[in-house]
């Protein structure tokens, strides 16, 4: 995959993007990630990438000019051909007014074989460039950043992981919060390596067994599968049910499920 982003801070990316999984990504070939300075795509003395609202009010806006020209020197496929998918590649807008990211976004963005991250700052962006240049524009959540870098970073990160080869386990990738199972017929219980279905991921525990009179539940230690399978499942909803009961709404879930379900509920204590 390769990923463009066009930010006035490329120095910002020095850092997120160069630990752990994404950098061995990178060194591997998996993602070539390239910045760009949107001021090189300027053409006056003061570099000036931004300028002051029509109509008036607060702040500096981005103007076009420079996006557009930035975009278009990189090569992507004609916009209706990303927009009806005949080629894997998309243009991102980085926005509070986006769509919402999520996993579910994170793994259609990993099939993609070229992405455009565009970051806002001051007031945002010229509209013209979500309405002609960009494929979407995303949000990272419902708060406002002064800038779409910290989202750009948090989208190469979630995405450049679920990239075949990029985690050493590839079933780990399947196994995380919010990850519908894949091949599991609905209904089914994950196993022992619990594919979380869509909830919350369940507890994780490593040695020492006991620590500061703090011990790993008995189930883990048992070396029973099963035993384990149905622990785990259990801690998954009633972690999901107290921290994220909305993601319950679409999780398929099993008559056991109901019933441990309802037994936290009676319990009050998710
Ligand atoms: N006036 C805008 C906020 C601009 S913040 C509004 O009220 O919606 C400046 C830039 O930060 C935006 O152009 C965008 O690129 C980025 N940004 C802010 N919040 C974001 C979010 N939740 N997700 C993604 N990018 C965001």
């Amino acid at each position: 995959m390769k990923i463009d982003i066009v930010t006035i801070f490329p120095d910002f990316f020095r850092g997120p993007l160069d630990y752990g999984i994404i950098r061995r990504a990178r060194e591997s070939g998996l993602v070539a990630i390239e910045v760009h300075d949107l001021r090189r795509f300027t053409h006056d003395k003061h570099q000036s990438v931004d300028d002051r609202p029509f109509g008036g009010g607060e702040g500096m806006v981005l103007r076009p000019e420079p996006i557009f020209e930035c975009i278009e020197s990189l090569g992507f496929a004609p916009r209706e051909e990303r927009i009806a998918g005949s080629v894997k590649e998309t243009i991102v807008l980085l926005s509070a007014q986006g769509r919402r990211f999520h996993q579910g976004v994170a793994q259609e963005l990993a099939q993609i074989d070229r992405m455009a991250l565009i970051c806002g700052r001051y007031e945002g962006v010229d509209e013209r460039v979500a309405d002609h240049l960009a494929d979407r524009e995303l949000s990272i959540g419902d708060y406002v950043l002064s800038g779409g870098e910290l989202g750009a970073a948090v989208i190469v990160d979630t995405v450049a992981r679920l990239i075949p080869g990029a985690l050493g386990n590839e079933a780990s990738a399947q196994q995380e919060s919010f990850t519908a199972a894949v091949s599991r017929e609905a209904g089914d219980g994950p196993d022992s390596t619990c594919a979380s279905g869509g909830l919350l991921d369940y507890p994780h525990y490593t040695r020492p067994a006991q620590f500061r009179g703090m011990a790993v539940p008995e189930a883990l230690v048992s070396g029973n599968h099963e035993e384990i399978r149905r622990w785990r499942r259990r801690c998954a909803l009633k972690k999901t049910l107290r921290n994220r009961p909305d993601l319950l709404d679409e999780a398929p879930l099993s008559d056991q499920d109901r019933k441990w379900l309802a037994e936290f509920d009676v319990a009050n204590d998710a």
